[in-house]
């Protein structure tokens, strides 16, 4: 065994929800936040009145431990069962894949390597989902994002949870190691589970964020493909214009952007071939 899990059940029936921290061995906010809320609920400040919790406030030990995303593979893109597992993060996806399949709700806590706002994706935004996505009360929710990979076998924990007819969503809670990143996962676990009905009341605390969701659909990533730099030092969110220049290859071509939208995800650091940016578009 790799993982390890606490759990509570309620006298009373209710939702089944699974909280991950984690899930990258360097995103270490939802860890921070889970173990706030287990204190919390041993020391009877916030009683679960209905349902079943599970936490697993490290989901890749092994590069937790290390303070790195992942030790062998990405693990938020292999998440299935593995027949043969051979790297490290399968063994874990082979125990977490039946834990999600035990669930109703699942929230997966991770961090950003830039400054930025929190926010969720939601990749599979079906009406209950939606509803899970605004009760976390974190303003920004991009939709699209599996659309932008239809060539790859989407093996994330959204898909793996959308495959088993579970509702997920992902919280990036702020930059990595950013105290406050630590409150928002703690909070968005309280949002949830009172909207799940599993707590009635939490301790003074609740809504920490206005309770408003702009969804944003991820329209196009820009994946850098030779040298070259972007125009300006994005911003996450950025508004942007169609015609506008985004980024300048060294040879002189331009990456413009074919629509009005945000900035998503600049990461300034980007290897050639790898994400550079996104573009999105307000949902109406
Ligand atoms: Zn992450």
């Amino acid at each position: 065994m790799y993982l390890e899990k606490v759990t509570y059940n309620a006298p009373q029936e209710g939702a089944r929800l699974l909280v991950l921290g984690a899930i990258h061995g360097n995103e270490t906010c939802g860890s921070d936040g889970i173990a706030r809320l287990i204190h919390e609920v041993d020391n009877k400040v916030i009683h679960l009145d209905k349902g079943h919790v599970t936490f697993i406030p490290v989901c890749n030990p092994g590069a937790y431990q290390k303070n790195e995303r992942y030790i062998d593979v990405n693990l938020n893109r292999i998440l299935k069962m593995h027949d043969q597992p051979k790297f490290y993060e399968e063994h874990i996806a082979n125990e977490l894949v039946p834990l999600i399949c035990a669930h109703d709700f699942i929230l997966d806590l991770h961090s950003n390597h830039t400054k930025c706002d929190p926010f969720v994706f939601l990749d599979y935004p079906d009406d209950e989902s939606r509803k899970f996505c605004k009760s976390l009360g974190v303003e920004s929710v991009f939709t699209g994002w599996p659309d932008l990979f239809m060539d790859d076998e989407d093996c994330t924990t959204l898909a793996c949870a959308h495959r088993a007819g579970k509702v997920s969503v992902t919280v990036e809670c702020g930059e990595h190691h950013d105290p406050h990143s630590i409150d928002v996962a703690y909070q968005c676990i309280v949002n949830a589970l009172m909207h799940l009905g599993m707590i009635s009341k939490s301790n003074e605390e609740t809504q920490l964020f206005p309770p408003r969701s702009k969804f944003v659909k991820m329209y196009r990533a820009f994946i850098k493909e030779k040298g070259g730099k972007l125009i300006k030092n994005w911003q996450h969110m950025d508004q942007v214009s169609e015609g506008d220049i985004l980024a300048v290859y060294n040879d002189g071509q331009e990456e413009v952007s074919p629509i009005n939208g945000y900035i998503l995800l600049p990461n300034i650091g980007s290897k050639i071939g790898d994400e550079w940016f996104y573009l999105g578009t307000q949902e109406s």
